[in-house]
């Protein structure tokens, strides 16, 4: 016989836990993680980076900013700019990605 490492109660051999602890144990590590909701996902340093991901983004892609940064990410594609409208949407939908992985990625 051996016996139960959390409870202490007496085991059949088979077993490493009693059937208590086991499902004690199961339910402490087989919780789902529930996904953030969005409110949650609103800190400020989320809601910084949206912002700060969005003003770059739009500028990059609505203006020539190649004369400014030396680094270019979007280079190759610079060729055609986007009107103020698509600038918007595009920069908008960077940041809403960025925005969700970063906000996935917290703990
Ligand atoms: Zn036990």
């Amino acid at each position: 016989m051996s016996r139960c490492p959390d409870c202490g109660c007496e085991l059949p051999d088979s077993q490493t836990l009693c059937t208590a602890c086991y499902d004690a144990r199961y339910a402490l590590v087989g919780q789902p993680k529930r996904s953030r909701s969005f409110r949650e996902r609103l800190t400020g340093r989320n809601v910084l980076l949206f912002l700060g991901m969005f003003g770059v983004g739009f500028l990059e892609f609505r203006f020539d900013t190649g004369d400014y940064f030396p680094f270019n990410l979007f280079l190759s594609y610079r060729y055609h700019l986007m009107p103020t409208k698509t600038a918007v949407l595009t920069a908008f939908v960077f940041a809403s990605i960025a925005f969700y992985v970063e906000s996935s990625r917290q703990k």
